[in-house]
């Protein structure tokens, strides 16, 4: 069957009067039961404004309550939810809404400028999340005007499992992003996976803050708890000094981040007065986790689950179990229960025991392709529901799995192939390298050297003279860069990755 539920009027059928969404801007409370009453009643205006199954709705918002009311809202109206980067200018959204032939546009004070401008090229009626906005549409009127029984019939209709819902891009790491279908089907295996790993329950409570238009922001872990019956408080954009306070006040017990907000939270000045160890679960994921992080935090009393998912999966496919995150310290652990993986060798074959190999993912959790985009859904999707994640993985005898790098940023320097992250793993073991990047750059004697970068503790005297034989003691000659950098800065995707592409394009121009 290929259908699930309609997720706001099951919840709100099972805990109306549990909180849903605390906004932290204004203090606002929203019970599951006002979710439904606003995701159905924008559903019918929506519809109401001519809008077809399968239309795509762009959306331009810092993270509000009135965005999971529109993602309802889309999944109710068979619409398909459009978060659109608010780091891109003008020039590089125009064509993206091309793309999605709208013709409306919903966005929030923050943005009201470039959604003048989008809208007047494009033909877009503007929809204000806002009440009061000074737009032809504003949210709050079109549910309070909504007719009742239109909404009454939209709500609680079965939800097809397969087709797009909401298209999320990829971070844009290593190319240009990818604008990736997501499904009701992905979300519940997404929620399925993170809970059990987690052991997540309706009495759990996070915060939201990573931006929207990424899998993180909706996925990791608001949506999840939604379909669990757990609460989310949701912050505008992340502020260390906001997600401090409330860990401190207790209020949340389930925690994501990507390594970048663990290494902010952690040079916090109150972090030494944190309680971080009541927080029932900790998990990190998204990029590469420093194992000096984990073991800060398990210094600390906190330990923090490497997480590995993709935009593409959901994402959660794997999440290390936190009674082994120390014996096993760096793995990712297994893959969870609505995830299939398997590793292919460099000689196509598929790796049985321990070895390492492309990791290969296959169940409910995964994307059925990118939009608009056959060649990419082709090169990523095997004809058998494999998908090519692009990343290099080892398995261990006891079946944990490490996530090696990724396949395009691994470099060849004099016949041998050289994975960064390694390096890198070793260059963040010095007590005063907060951050470590490095990267291949052609060289003509060995084909490609490495090129490391990196970034000094705060108050630490880093010399870079020592870092040559720092490496040379940890790795084999042929791994250790040939140029090692000391920046304040690097260039990073909007979910805190350093794009390496740009790096190198940089280095190519001659400046770095
Ligand atoms: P793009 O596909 O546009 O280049 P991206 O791959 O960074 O960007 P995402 O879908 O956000 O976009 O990220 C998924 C990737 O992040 C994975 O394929 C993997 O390379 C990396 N990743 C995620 N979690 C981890 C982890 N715990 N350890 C190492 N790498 C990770
Ligand atoms: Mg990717």
């Amino acid at each position: 069957m290929d259908h699930v539920t309609d997720m706001a009027a099951r919840r709100a059928e099972l805990t109306p009067d549990r909180v849903a969404f605390i906004d932290q801007a204004t203090g606002e409370r929203l019970t599951f039961a006002e979710v439904e009453r606003q995701a159905s009643r924008l559903a019918a205006a929506l519809l109401d404004m001519g809008l077809v199954e399968g239309a795509r709705v762009p959306i331009l918002s810092l993270n509000r309550p009135e965005f999971f009311i529109a993602l309802f809202a889309a999944q109710k109206a068979r619409l398909v939810l459009v978060p659109l980067n608010w780091r891109q200018p003008f020039a590089e959204l125009s064509p993206l809404l091309a793309t999605c032939r709208s013709h409306v546009l919903l966005h929030d004070t923050a943005f009201t400028d470039v959604a003048r401008e989008l809208a007047a090229r494009h033909g877009l009626a503007r929809i204000g999340l806002e009440p009061g906005m000074d737009t032809p549409f504003v949210l709050a009127d079109l549910i309070a005007d909504a007719e009742a029984a239109a909404a009454a019939a939209v709500s609680g209709r079965p939800v097809k499992a397969s087709a797009p819902w909401y298209l999320l891009f990829t971070s844009g790491t290593t190319g240009l992003p990818k604008a990736v279908i997501q499904t009701a089907g992905m979300a519940w295996a997404n929620a399925v996976n993170y809970v059990q790993a987690t052991d997540l329950s309706s009495t759990d409570t996070s915060v939201n803050y990573l931006p929207l238009f990424h899998t993180a922001g909706i996925n990791l872990l608001t949506l999840p708890l939604f379909l669990f019956g757990g609460r989310s408080t949701i912050l505008r954009k992340f502020e260390a000094d906001d997600v401090v306070r409330l860990i401190d006040k207790g209020e949340v017990t389930a925690f994501f981040g990507v390594p970048a907000i663990y290494q902010a939270l952690a040079l916090h000045p109150r972090f030494g007065d944190l309680d971080i160890a009541r927080l029932r679960s900790l998990v990190c994921g998204g990029a590469p986790v420093p194992e000096k992080l984990l073991s800060d935090y398990q210094a600390r009393g906190a330990t923090i689950c490497n997480g590995m998912g993709m935009t593409e999966t959901g994402p959660t496919l794997f999440i290390m179990d936190p009674a082994q995150a120390s014996a096993k310290l760096g793995s990712v652990g297994k893959a969870q229960i609505l995830a299939e993986v398997r590793l292919e060798g460099a000689d196509g074959r598929v790796v049985e025991g321990a070895g390492e190999g492309e990791l290969q993912v296959r169940g409910p959790g995964i994307t059925p392709g990118y939009m608009d985009n056959p060649e990419a859904t082709a090169g990523s999707l095997t004809g058998d529901g494999w998908l090519r994640t692009g990343d290099i993985a080892r398995r261990d005898a006891d079946g944990y799995y490490f996530i090696v790098d990724r396949i395009k940023d691994m470099y060849i320097s004099g016949g041998e192939n050289i994975y960064p992250a390694e390096v890198e793993r070793v260059l963040l073991t010095h007590p005063a390298v907060l951050e470590a990047v490095v990267i291949g750059v052609p060289d003509e004697k060995w084909g490609e050297v490495g090129a490391a970068f990196l970034i000094a503790r705060p108050g630490a005297a880093l010399e870079v003279a020592d870092l040559p034989a720092w490496c040379r003691e940890r790795l084999a000659a042929y791994k250790v860069p040939k140029s090692f950098s000391l920046v304040t800065d690097l260039p990073r995707t909007a979910a805190g990755k350093v794009r390496k592409n740009i790096l190198k394009d940089r280095l190519g121009e001659g400046a770095t």
